[in-house]
């Protein structure tokens, strides 16, 4: 049987209280949301933090509320908590087909948005989701928070823009109106990680296309949105031609690897199969016929 190195455990109060556990430990000290990448990895020794700073107490970091705007998650919202979410269900459909495939319900009822966006998994679903989405991420610190757009959150595979003394209290996502969006993922079974996914977002005006998001898992060494596919939907017209054209620009730039889960091509036509479906359901959606 795997097991961690030793380590110390801390279970915070409150955010204040956490901010000052993780600066007080130095750079050894990491926070634990759900604990289901995190404790892996330790048991695997891909990392051995000296403290753990357990944030699962904090209920001021749990919830799914609509802000003005924006619709905030809290960092600790679990994935059962984001599915059986009504203002999820209404506005954001590409996070009910994104969580349905993720993982069981043992990790769903565990696992936390902000947990899964600071892993950095290229293979994780919520980052694609909430990279279409156009989320930002609130991170804060001693000395204040700072809001980063989730496009520029990831810094590489398993690196994001939060320091070692700071926490990801927030998603914050855009309300927008005649907005559609969906989610698909192959996976070799029920609840494995993605093969490849796809998420898409469409807003529309009138019968042209406003602006579009797409976000991509398992498709690279980082997480991918498919800017070129974006920008050729840009007021082009909604139309099955537009999203095969998009689809098949997504399949030409991505740089997926070959790995256990399938070859490079097949990927590569996984992700025109996927952007395109998406697409197409994004907008049918948008258009509330779906
Ligand atoms: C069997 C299994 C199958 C899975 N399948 C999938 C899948 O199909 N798709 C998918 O997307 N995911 C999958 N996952 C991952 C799952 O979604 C995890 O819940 C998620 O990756 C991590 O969330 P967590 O809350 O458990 O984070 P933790 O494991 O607690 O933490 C992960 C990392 O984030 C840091 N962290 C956590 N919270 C914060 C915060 N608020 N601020 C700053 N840093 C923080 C931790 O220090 C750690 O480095 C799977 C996991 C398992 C065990």
């Amino acid at each position: 049987m795997q097991v961690p190195a030793s380590f110390a455990y801390e279970r915070a109060s409150s955010v204040r209280d956490a901010l000052d556990l993780l600066r007080r430990h130095g750079p050894d000290a990491r926070p634990i949301a759900g604990g289901h990448s995190l404790l892996p990895m330790m048991k695997l020794r891909l990392a051995e933090p000296t403290v753990l700073v357990d944030l699962g107490g904090l209920a001021e970091l749990a919830g799914v509320a609509i802000e003005g705007t924006n619709i905030r998650f809290g960092a600790m919202t679990r994935h059962a908590d984001v599915l059986a979410s009504p203002v999820v269900a209404e506005h954001l459909p590409i996070l009910v087909d994104a969580e349905r495939v993720i993982a069981d319900p043992l990790v769903r009822n565990r696992g936390t948005v902000g947990g899964s966006l600071c892993q950095a998994d290229p293979s994780e679903d919520l980052s694609a989701a909430f990279s279409a989405l156009r989320a930002s991420v609130v991170i804060s610190g001693t000395n204040g928070d700072r809001v980063v757009a989730v496009r520029d959150f990831h810094r590489g595979p398993y690196e994001t823009a939060v320091a070692h003394d700071e926490l990801v209290t927030d998603v914050l996502v855009p309300i927008r109106p005649r907005t559609g969006s969906a989610y698909a993922k192959v996976e070799r079974r029920a609840g494995d990680w993605a093969v490849a996914a796809a998420g898409a977002v469409l807003t529309l005006d009138g019968d042209r296309i406003a602006d579009a998001g797409i976000g991509l898992a398992a498709v690279g060494a980082t997480h991918f949105v498919a800017v070129e596919a974006e920008e050729s939907l840009r007021g082009a017209p909604a139309t099955p031609a537009s999203f095969t054209t998009a689809g098949a620009l997504a399949a030409e730039h991505v740089r997926p690897v070959a790995d256990q889960r399938g070859p490079v091509d097949y990927k590569r036509h996984l992700v025109e199969v996927l952007v395109t479906r998406t697409l197409t359901r994004a907008a049918a959606r948008a258009r509330g016929e779906a």
